[in-house]
């Protein structure tokens, strides 16, 4: 949910009461805030490219720091850049990088705040799990009737341990990717790279690891397959240095 927004009031409210107004109240209260047609993350990289385009830096640095409130990750932004220099011109991405410098640092893209990174809500802090996960992820129910769905945020570098989804019939786990960049990875198999809309179907029995890109959230929603006597049997964590061999 987009916060309530008092630039306008703040800046411009003794100058320009109206416009203020139309920017609080119309443009953040009832534009912005339309998450159901256009995620906040989503509307946050239309509006970087919009005012990239036209040259407006200085707003442009103010909607990157929303942009990175909203989930847009620092090599997002750069990847935005790069590639409408080719369409808005050169020289202007040479003015807009260091913008980005600027807004994100040298951190880590990990330091940009996920509760934007798609339509789903983030939940809390996977804390209940995290003894079987290195990194921060987030576990938000869905859907705790009928079938069991949970959106699952994994901070960049995070991932789950290895681990086996056991059932007597049925059973297994499926993955939906809604966010971000990921990977899934079975035992004794490449590991496969996961974008939004890629789907993973994990048969019972089989070890396997799932979790983010080294440099960038991932998210995705896990679906329990219905099954009998379903239980996770976690395993050793994944080895840190073919980890980082993932690009
Ligand atoms: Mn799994």
């Amino acid at each position: 949910m987009a916060k309530k927004q008092t630039a306008g009031r703040t800046l411009l409210g003794d100058l320009a009461p109206k416009f203020a107004e139309l920017n609080d109240d119309v443009l953040f209260g009832e534009v912005w805030s339309r998450e159901a047609q256009l995620s906040l993350r989503d509307r946050s990289m239309v509006t970087i490219a919009a005012l990239f385009s036209a040259g407006q830096y200085p707003q442009l640095k103010s909607h990157l720091e929303i942009g990175r409130a909203h989930g847009v990750t620092r090599q997002e932004a750069v990847e935005i850049i790069t590639q409408l220099a080719f369409y808005c011109g050169w020289p202007k991405a040479w003015s807009a990088f260091p913008l980005i410098r600027e807004v994100y640092g040298e951190e880590a893209d990990g330091a940009a705040d996920p509760a934007g990174l798609s339509a789903f809500p983030l939940g809390e802090k996977n804390d209940a799990f995290a003894q079987y996960f290195i990194g921060q992820s987030y576990l938000a129910p869905l859907s705790t009737r009928q079938i069991p769905v949970y959106n699952v945020t994994f901070e960049p570098g995070c991932r789950n341990n290895w681990h086996v989804h056991h059932a007597s019939s049925g059973g297994g786990q499926m993955l939906i990717c809604i966010s971000g960049r990921g990977w899934y990875q079975e035992q004794e198999q490449a590991a496969r790279e996961l974008h939004p809309g890629d789907v993973v179907n994990i048969p019972a029995g089989v070890k396997h690891w799932h979790g983010a890109a080294k440099d960038s959230w991932f998210q995705h929603l896990a679906i329990e397959v219905p099954g009998k006597d379903g239980r996770t049997e976690w395993h050793e964590p994944v080895d840190d240095a073919q980890y980082r061999t993932l690009k």
